[in-house]
């Protein structure tokens, strides 16, 4: 058991920056309206994320641990599914490869927690906290030395720290935020912002000023985001976010859209700021292509890539451009 949780934590959390995009999403699933993150050494030492979610009783918690375990299959209807996570994996994965302690409390009822070490029970008992749940990782991968090798700097593991808290960040601007690295505070967004004020917060705060909002609609397929003016781009690649369905993704289709749609508006080597965000039908799109759900796989790719580039191309028009 502890071997099968192990490999798959190789496929669910191969670095700090997966383990906290799965423990924050089960935060977002929890109906959390705040979640704060704190990191030590990019995450390679320490993870803490705190939710004021709906908390797991005792038994939830011990439930949550186990593979396969989750509360969110709708009676065996994967397509249902309208939450983040449901394949009950991420808990013991990381579970398996760490020293993992979960605080919850149900609001109304006592709190409790659970604290496994690399796959072992190590601790159990009351814990004091507010209604939500509170959650350590600490020294991922120390006790495998066959992935501890893969994983990079302190440094680049935090800026995928900060990318992936972003992303999430932008999907659900509904939602406050806090992320802070060796006690420094690095992000701070409270809940229900505006798209835009949002997204401008986590790039470029003169993009509200710079930008045009995306609102296209075709049969059963919608755009909605925000757009940075081609005379606003930045040298930077890193400043395009991109969702389908809610899920942050990096898919090359969507990329290439993109590009396609700014192409000879803006100068060589220039890329624009923008949040896109498409929504379609479960049933067109599969965006569980692979378990860390970055990439997806749409039923009808020249639907979407013509959506995106007519879609861009009409709203910077109306803006003059
Ligand atoms: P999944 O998200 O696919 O269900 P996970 O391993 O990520 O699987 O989590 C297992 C279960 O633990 C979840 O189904 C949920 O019931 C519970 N859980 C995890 N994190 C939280 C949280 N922050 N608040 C409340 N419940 C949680
Ligand atoms: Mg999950």
């Amino acid at each position: 058991e502890h071997l099968v949780n192990r490999i798959a934590a190789g496929e669910v959390v191969e670095r700090p920056a997966s383990a906290l995009k799965e423990l924050v999403e089960n935060s977002i699933d929890a109906g959390a309206k705040r979640i704060s993150v704190s990191l030590s050494e990019g995450g390679l030492s320490s993870i803490d994320v705190v939710d004021d979610g709906c908390g797991m009783a005792p038994g939830e918690i011990a439930l949550a641990l186990e593979r396969h375990a989750t509360s969110k299959l709708p009676d065996d209807a994967i397509e249902a599914v309208t939450t983040l996570g449901f394949r009950g994996e991420a808990l013991p994965s990381i579970g398996s490869v760490a020293d993992l302690t979960i605080e919850s409390r149900v609001r109304g009822a006592d709190g409790w927690h659970r604290r496994v070490d690399h796959g072992d029970l190590v601790g159990e008992g009351p814990a004091a906290l507010p209604p939500g749940t509170r959650i350590r990782v600490s020294n991922l991968f120390a006790k495998v030395p066959a992935r501890r090798k893969f994983l990079r700097s302190a440094r680049a593991e935090y800026a995928a720290c900060v990318d992936v808290i972003k992303r999430l960040a932008m999907a659900r601007p509904d939602i406050g935020f806090t992320l802070e690295h060796e006690g420094r505070r690095v992000i701070l967004v409270a809940p229900d912002e505006q798209r835009v004020d949002r997204v401008a917060a986590l790039t470029d705060r003169d993009l509200a000023d710079n930008s045009v909002a995306v609102d296209f609609r075709r049969e059963a397929v919608s755009l909605t985001g925000v757009a940075g003016l081609p005379t606003f781009n930045r040298g930077v690649a890193d400043h395009q976010f991109l969702f389908v369905n809610g899920r942050p993704v990096k898919d090359r289709l969507l990329i290439g859209a993109v590009r396609g749609a700014y192409q000879d508006m803006l100068a060589r080597d220039r890329h624009p700021v923008i949040a896109l965000f498409v929504d379609l039908p479960g049933d067109q799109v599969d965006v569980n292509v692979h378990p860390a759900k970055t990439e997806v796989r749409f039923r009808d790719p020249g639907l979407v890539r013509g959506m995106i580039v007519g879609g861009l191309r009409a709203a910077l028009d109306e803006a003059g451009h």
